[in-house]
């Protein structure tokens, strides 16, 4: 191998290497070149010889030095930029300036206090990332945390953007509208809302007419859901006091019970009028009758009994009325005592006796030798059993017998008012006990009423902590039982 062709070996393989390798691979190559003379001239060592080492040695360095530079040259442009990356306030220089005249020391050093000040700065991004990132997830918590509210209101709520498009539905919406949350974000309100009111209200919103930067409230009956009554509130949503409208926010209220209690009280006032209307109309004409000089004595006992049925009848309903009304605002509280029951029950059948004889229906009493007291009071469970016997004696047919009994078991006693009328047919009785229910067939519906003797009876009873049943066949009778639970007997009482 001549020594030419081994320097332009080295030198091709040199500029592909790293500083450290070009050095160690210059060094070899003149060492491989100075052993060949060597061995080429028979191992004799001459001043040529010294003079080849030589060369051999200082132009390899010297190559090796000018690589060196040329490889440290891109670091030491890269040392601008990676300070300037690193922001530690220093101009940054432009690449190549003085790259080439820097020391590999000095460049290096400068080297480590970028790469020093880029990593701290890394650092810090790497911080400021996770910061937001914390963040990020907190607002999201925030969000998810603020539709889990709007979803768990009892309400239907609806936001429109400035535009009047649906941007958040809570699920309440679609049973109460009877519409698909998909067609809710999918189409405009026009499309979707098959209510002429609500989507008149929303139509509004979405024109931007000046109705609808004010908070409005309408009542509807869905389309789709038609036993449901509902109240949409239309609110714009603006900041504090300022004019700008995010959007609109719509909530739907369930009025349905609202509207059945404004329905039932209409229907109460309506019931109230005509019951009264009709016993005065009676007693108008007996009075009218009365006043007649040519009246005879038989028109005139019948009106002057018309009179006293019609008042009787009219006292029945305002005092049930009353009852009605203390209890439905609390103000029946039962005063509970020790009551002899047997006591009480005699007096009921005293007072029903006069009803029953003008029907022929005979009253019967069923005591146990021996009672035990009850703790009730004493007022309220009399309205209640007047209330049964009355209907019992009503119910009956003429000439029929009305049996109230009373039985002691373990733990509790059991009233009975047992009649053999006209019975109670199975689909009314569930409903029987219901405030102002009348059965409508002819039979009960002609014998008069209002549909409150149960209704008061039964609460009567569960105002005590007893329930009253029922037992009845049509056209066999009927059986209403009241159990209550039997007081503790007082030290010295039998
Ligand atoms: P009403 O004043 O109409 O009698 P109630 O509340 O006392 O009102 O009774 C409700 C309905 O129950 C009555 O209209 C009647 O049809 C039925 N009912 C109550 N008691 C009896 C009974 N002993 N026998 C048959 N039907 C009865």
């Amino acid at each position: 191998m001549s020594r030419a062709f081994a320097v332009s070996t080295i030198l091709a393989r040199i500029k592909a290497q790293r500083p450290a390798v070009v050095v160690a691979s210059a060094c070899c190559a003149s060492v491989l070149a100075v052993l060949a003379a060597w061995h080429g001239r028979g191992q004799r060592v001459v001043l040529e010889d010294v003079l080849h080492v030589a060369l051999a040695v200082a132009a390899p360095a010297l190559l090796a030095w000018l690589l060196l530079l040329r490889e440290l040259a891109p670091l030491a442009a890269l040392v601008a930029p990676l300070q300037a990356l690193a922001g530690d306030g220093r101009p940054a220089q432009p690449a190549g300036a003085g790259a080439g005249a820097a020391s590999p020391r000095l460049l290096a050093r400068g080297l480590a206090q970028a790469v020093e000040h880029a990593a701290a700065h890394i650092r810090e991004l790497e911080r400021a990332r996770m910061a937001g990132e914390a963040d990020a997830r907190l607002m999201e918590y925030a969000r998810d945390k603020m539709q889990a509210v709007l979803q768990c209101l009892p309400d239907g709520v609806l936001v429109l953007d400035p535009a009047g498009d649906v941007i958040f539905a809570s699920g309440k919406i679609e049973p109460m509208l009877g519409v698909q949350m998909e067609r809710v974000f999918a189409l405009p309100p026009q499309a979707w809302c098959e209510d002429a009111p609500l989507r008149a209200l929303l139509a509004a919103v979405r024109n931007g007419s000046s109705d609808a930067l004010r908070r409005s409230t309408i009542e509807f009956t869905p389309a789709r859901v038609p036993d449901k009554h509902l109240c949409a509130t239309v609110q714009p949503l603006t900041g504090d006091g300022s004019d700008l409208v995010f959007g609109t926010l719509v909530v739907l209220r369930d009025a349905t019970r609202e509207q059945v209690a404004r329905q039932a009280s209409n229907d109460f006032v309506a019931h109230v009028s005509h019951e009264l209307a009709s016993p005065l109309q009676v007693i108008g004409t007996a009075v009218e009758q009365l006043a007649d000089p040519g009246c005879d004595v038989a028109p005139r006992a019948r009106a002057i009994d018309t009179i006293q049925d019609e008042a009787e009848r009219m006292a029945t309903l305002v005092n049930n009325l009353l009852n009605v009304s203390r209890l439905e605002t609390g103000a029946m509280r039962p005063e509970r005592q020790r009551v002899k029951l047997d006591g009480l029950l005699r007096d009921c059948v005293q007072l029903a006796q006069p009803r029953a004889h003008g029907r022929q229906v005979r009253l019967h009493l069923q005591l146990p030798h021996a009672l035990d007291a009850v703790a009730a009071d004493l007022d309220l469970l009399r309205i209640a059993l007047n209330n049964l016997l009355d209907n019992a004696v009503k119910y009956s047919n003429d000439g029929g017998s009305v049996t109230l009994a009373a039985e002691q078991g373990d733990h509790e006693l059991v009233i009975s008012v047992r009649d053999g009328g006209i019975g109670i047919a199975p689909e009314d009785q569930a409903r029987v006990m219901e405030k102002f229910y009348r059965v409508r067939d002819a039979g009960a519906a002609g014998r008069g009423g209002h549909g409150l003797g149960l209704y008061l009876a039964k609460q009567i009873v569960e105002l005590h902590q007893g329930r009253l049943e029922l037992d009845s066949e049509p056209g066999h009778g009927s059986t209403f039982s009241i159990h209550l639970q039997r007081a503790r007997a007082e030290p010295g009482e039998g």
